[in-house]
């Protein structure tokens, strides 16, 4: 095969692909040149799915009339000067490329006028080469439209997806955007018609309003926190408003949309224990850092970003959403005639409900407590010793400040369920997911305070597993050491268990190791404490009371007291609930009473 060298247009068309996939590819570059142009109001137009014509309007600085040539010229930016420069990228764009790579793949007429001109300047620019430029009146700023994308592409044509699609991603460029500036005006238009605006009030929640849906904003929680230089702003959503998907995790560093597994992986983190497994919770975050702490010239759409101590990131953006989560968990109620579509058997959470009865109670500040929140993540507990707001240790604690009314035990249903009433109506607690909940807490606590776990010595007793089994305990032996078990390897695949975690004396031990170990079979989750959460969490389980057994009015009295100190009284720590609540004017609705 004869070696040529390619010519300028397929070079250009070549580095276009890497910026311009699609038409919303288009929609973010020109978003972000009028926002770092520093424009107040933004106006985007498409017709059909963007393929046919983009054009976006804005209030910025404009580009002077002697510079418009050059916007259009690869690798040409007002952005970025030198090398160092790239360390201190305050603008949304800095490579200089997308102007030049959208015009070499499309029809692009623009009108811009700077302040500095007094005339505008209209060019037309055809595959990548000026047809055609006279001055026009105009105000400042800039209109750029873009059309017959990929007019010379057609193989790239074939890669785009359905026109729903195309145009679905374009809104969510659009929405990103309008979250990220909610001081800035947003107004979208398809076809003709308004399908999206903002105010430009500056309110993040007015737009997270518009651009998700009403519903959120009554189950968005704030979220502000400052951990070392790393601001973390935004809001997160309450534990019942949750989701089967990531997608609704969206994060910003610095005013940039970006996609961080790990970032969002810390934002889940946050809802350990208060959201089932295979549940997420919907966020939008903004997350500040100093410019030069993070690499944003990683790839050329600048959708993922570096950071110098990507740990410390992670423990700020956790430890926010922690504390608004904890500071807003609210109680679940029945919400009758869902119960046979409803997810948990009719219990749904109603945050109205609960805000009413949220008032009743005596809580002190419950945000005062995400740190010492269960499921404390290593990273919390490093830093808990200059927490101003760590409870303190000793005599002079406070009494824990109650997290749910009192409550008065009424009886016993299919021996698994106590039914309490309370101020705003009944309750129906599980007794063993509220067992559960109790220990869990107890176990954190003393261990966090103390550092070590009581034991309970046993006389001998051994435990036999699977040669792989084996292994995986011979692995955990410290750790497990730590949290109270003493086991010795004895031979091939057997083990002597010595003692056990105090929580454990009443439980068989043979029965509690091996469960260890099925669980550890499971695989874990990333991160250095989940092996340790795991055992807590099955330890907890093992010892709390089962459903089906029989308690005594006294027994239901105790652990209903012990559940009205929790700090998460309402799921057990795997996030299932614990109580169901049905007011009374639910029931007098049920009955007929009221309508
Ligand atoms: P970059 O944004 O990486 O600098 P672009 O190719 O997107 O590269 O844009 C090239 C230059 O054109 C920008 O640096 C900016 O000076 C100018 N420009 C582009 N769009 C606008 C706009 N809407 N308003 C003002 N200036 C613009
Ligand atoms: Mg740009």
């Amino acid at each position: 095969m004869k070696i040529q060298i390619l010519s300028d247009e397929v070079v250009a068309q070549i580095a276009a692909g890497e910026v311009v996939e699609r038409p919303a590819s288009v929609v973010k570059e020109m978003v972000e040149n009028a926002l770092d142009a520093g424009s107040r109001h933004i106006h985007i137009a498409i017709e059909g799915d963007g393929r046919r014509r983009i054009e976006i309007a804005d209030d910025g600085c404009g580009i002077r009339t002697d510079e418009v040539d050059v916007a259009f010229a690869r690798h040409a930016t007002s952005k970025l000067f030198s090398a160092d420069d790239l360390y201190n990228i305050r603008t949304l764009g800095f490579r200089g490329e997308a102007l030049a790579s959208i015009a070499s793949v499309s029809i692009i007429e623009m009108s811009t006028r700077s302040e500095l001109d007094t005339s505008g300047t209209h060019v037309r620019i055809e595959a990548g080469k000026i047809v055609r430029r006279r001055q026009i009146g105009a105000p400042r700023g800039t209109v750029i439209s873009v059309e017959n994308l990929f007019f010379n592409m057609p193989a790239r044509l074939k890669f785009l997806k359905s026109e729903t699609t195309e145009k679905r991603l374009i809104a969510t460029v659009i929405t990103r955007y309008a979250m990220a500036y909610p001081a800035v005006r947003f107004t979208f238009e398809q076809d003709g018609r308004e399908s999206f605006r903002t105010h430009g009030s500056g309110s993040l929640l007015d737009v997270i309003g518009a651009a998700l849906g009403l519903d959120y904003l009554k189950n968005m929680l704030e979220v502000e926190d400052t951990l070392d230089n790393i601001r973390i702003t935004g809001y997160t959503s309450v534990p019942s408003f949750n989701r089967t998907d990531r997608s609704r995790i969206t994060l910003f560093v610095n005013g940039r949309w970006i996609q961080d597994t790990s970032l969002t992986f810390a934002v889940t983190q946050a809802y350990h224990t208060l959201l089932m497994t295979g549940r997420y919770p919907i966020a939008v975050l903004m997350i500040d850092v100093p410019p030069h702490d993070v690499d944003v010239n990683v790839h050329p759409t600048k959708a993922e970003v570096r950071f110098r101590q990507s740990d410390a990131v992670f423990s700020a953006v956790q430890r926010a959403v922690r504390r608004a989560v904890i500071a807003g968990v609210q109680l679940p109620t029945i919400r009758p005639g869902l119960g046979q579509s409803g997810e948990r058997g009719g219990a749904v959470w109603s945050p109205e409900a609960a805000s009413q009865l949220h008032l009743s109670l005596d809580v002190a500040s419950p945000g005062q407590y995400a740190r010492h929140q269960t499921g404390i993540t290593e990273r919390d507990q490093q830093e808990q010793p200059t927490d101003p707001t760590a409870i303190p240790d000793g005599p002079e604690a406070p009494a824990v400040p109650r997290s749910l009314p009192m409550l008065r035990v009424v009886g016993q249903i299919a021996a698994s369920y106590i039914v309490a009433e309370g101020p705003a109506g009944m309750y129906l607690i599980d007794q063993h997911a509220a067992h559960e909940r109790v220990l869990y807490e107890q176990f954190m606590a003393d261990y966090a305070r103390t550092g070590v776990v009581a034991q309970y010595a046993l006389a001998a007793q051994t435990v036999q597993v699977s040669p792989e089994d084996a292994r995986l305990l011979e692995g955990h032996l410290p750790l497990l050491k730590e949290l109270g078990f003493e086991i010795e390897p004895f031979g091939p695949g057997v083990f002597v268990i010595r003692s056990v975690p105090a929580t454990l004396a009443n439980q068989d031990p043979v029965e509690a190791v091996a469960a260890i170990v099925q669980d550890l079979e499971q695989g874990l989750p990333p991160g250095q404490r989940a092996a340790e959460e795991r055992i807590i969490i099955r330890v907890c389980k093992q010892a709390a009371v089962k459903a089906g057994q029989i308690l005594s009015y006294e027994q239901m009295q105790g652990l209903i007291r012990q559940l009205e100190r929790c700090r998460s009284p309402l799921t057990c720590p795997h996030g299932r609930p614990t109580l169901i609540q049905m007011t009374a004017d639910q029931l007098a609705r049920e009955f007929g009473r009221i309508h």
